[in-house]
């Protein structure tokens, strides 16, 4: 590579991955659908200032950007539904509380005694062994 060919590939400068050196010592325009292929870096640099070129380009990072959006959009969703859970499980915990039901050290539940309780009273113990937890 000769000195003006380093100049010329340093002015396309970010775009550094929107092209490859081949084997052949051609170029090839990664950005463009059909990947065409330049003999020299003139010509490559003329090809990336191209109202084709630039067409393809936006393209690209249109569909990069609707496709950052939908993936913002799921993590959204599934954050969402992961805290909704959690809620609803601490509102059943609190419900069995506030009916008198206490935890022992390892998780069950027990009846506290000084709690008066209607006989058919939901058992959190079985509600849980049910539910799968
Ligand atoms: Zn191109």
């Amino acid at each position: 590579m000769t000195v003006v060919d380093d100049l010329l590939l340093d002015a396309a400068g970010d775009q550094s991955s929107s092209y490859r050196k081949l084997s052949s010592g051609k170029y090839a325009c990664l950005l463009c659908p059909h990947t065409p292929v330049f003999d020299t870096p003139v010509i490559l640099s003329m090809h990336m200032k191209s109202r084709r070129h630039l067409a393809a380009e936006s393209r690209l990072k249109q569909n990069e950007e609707e496709r950052q959006n939908e993936m913002n959009k799921r993590i959204a969703l599934s954050l969402e539904s992961t805290s909704t859970s959690k809620t609803e499980c601490r509102e059943r915990e609190l419900k069995f509380i506030e009916a008198g039901w206490k935890r022992d050290c390892h998780g069950g539940w027990f009846r506290d005694e000084n709690v008066e309780f209607d006989s058919d009273e939901e058992d959190p113990n079985e509600y849980y062994l049910a539910n799968g937890k």
